[in-house]
């Protein structure tokens, strides 16, 4: 996110794609009929348990199909929606759409787990683990088999509300994930008392972990920090098969990354029952 508020409490934006202040609002304008019209769509990225490479989850990642300028990343309208607070109904439709998939691969016998990216807005939002929680039973999906995942630098600046919200949803018994580990200013004490399922190392990390020393040190601590907590450790950005077996000697024990899988549409995550192979991973 690299707005600014200039002295009018007017943002600047200097993201990709979004070059003055105009067109920051054209987009929160856009954003809120995308809503409306259903013009967001998610893939998935498969998430693999190390060292065999079975696939064990799917992480939800939402795109925009926008009419005039195509596909979009997250990073080219999520900083807007986050400003806006459109972040808000934005997550609880991500969350809607993920969990009907769900159904759906559930209905093949898949015990995959299903990741969904929160923002701290969300869960300042009173209500929102019972959201969560009605949107499950209706589902049928048992409440192990989601995780939210929460950005370290969101837990950071975490309040009260983030807090509990955070206690109740694990309370439940739905996974809580650290997102982009290493990469925010969290003090370890904000994670002391939290229902930590999982800690996701973030790839700048990962990415040259077998051959810098330096890397292989924080990996390596992030993954003993994992475990004390009693959580996962799960590696993202994994490219290449040193990556996988450094990580996988290392003791991770989940890994993501365009080495198994990059984001693709539900429809293509097709499961071939014989072989448990995945269409758009290799291994
Ligand atoms: P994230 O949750 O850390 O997701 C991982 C990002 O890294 C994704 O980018 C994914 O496509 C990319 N990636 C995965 N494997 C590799 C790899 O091997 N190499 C490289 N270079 N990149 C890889 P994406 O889809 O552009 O999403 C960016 C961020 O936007 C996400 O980071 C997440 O923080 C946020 N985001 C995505 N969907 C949602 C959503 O539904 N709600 C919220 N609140 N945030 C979302
Ligand atoms: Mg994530
Ligand atoms: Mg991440
Ligand atoms: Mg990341």
């Amino acid at each position: 996110y690299q707005g600014k508020r200039g002295a009018a409490g007017i943002v600047v934006y200097s993201g990709d794609g979004a070059g003055h202040p105009h067109q920051w609002l054209v987009i929160q304008a856009e954003l809120r009929h995308a809503l409306e019209r259903e013009e967001l769509i998610l893939h998935y990225q498969p998430k693999v348990a190390l060292p065999g490479g079975e696939v064990c989850g799917v992480e939800a990642l939402v795109r925009w199909q926008h009419p005039q300028r195509g596909l979009l990343p997250p990073g080219e309208f999520l900083p807007a929606a986050e400003h806006s607070g459109l972040i808000v109904p934005l997550t609880e439709w991500v969350l809607r759409r993920a969990l009907a998939d769900q159904v759906g691969w559930a209905a093949t016998g898949k015990e995959w787990t299903l990741s969904v990216n929160v923002s701290p807005r969300n869960l300042e939002v009173p209500g929102f683990p019972e959201f969560v929680e009605e949107l499950l039973v209706a589902s049928g999906i048992p409440p192990h088999r989601l995780i939210l995942e929460i950005t370290e630098t969101a837990l950071a600046g975490d309040t009260d509300e983030v807090v509990r919200a955070i206690t109740e949803l694990g309370r439940y018994g739905i996974g809580i994930s650290v997102d982009d580990f290493g990469t925010g200013y969290t003090s370890l004490s904000h994670l002391r008392g939290l229902p930590i399922t999982e800690i996701k190392i973030d790839r700048a990390f990962v990415a040259d972990v077998a051959r810098d020393q330096q890397s292989q040190a924080i990996v390596r601590s992030v993954i003993e920090l994992a475990h004390g907590l009693g959580s996962r450790a799960t590696a993202e950005g994994v490219e290449t098969p040193e990556v996988r077996r450094w990580l996988a000697e290392a003791g991770c024990d989940e890994a993501q990354g365009y080495l198994f899988g990059r984001p693709v549409p539900w429809p293509q995550i097709s499961v071939n029952e014989q072989t448990a192979h995945v269409e758009g991973v290799t291994r």
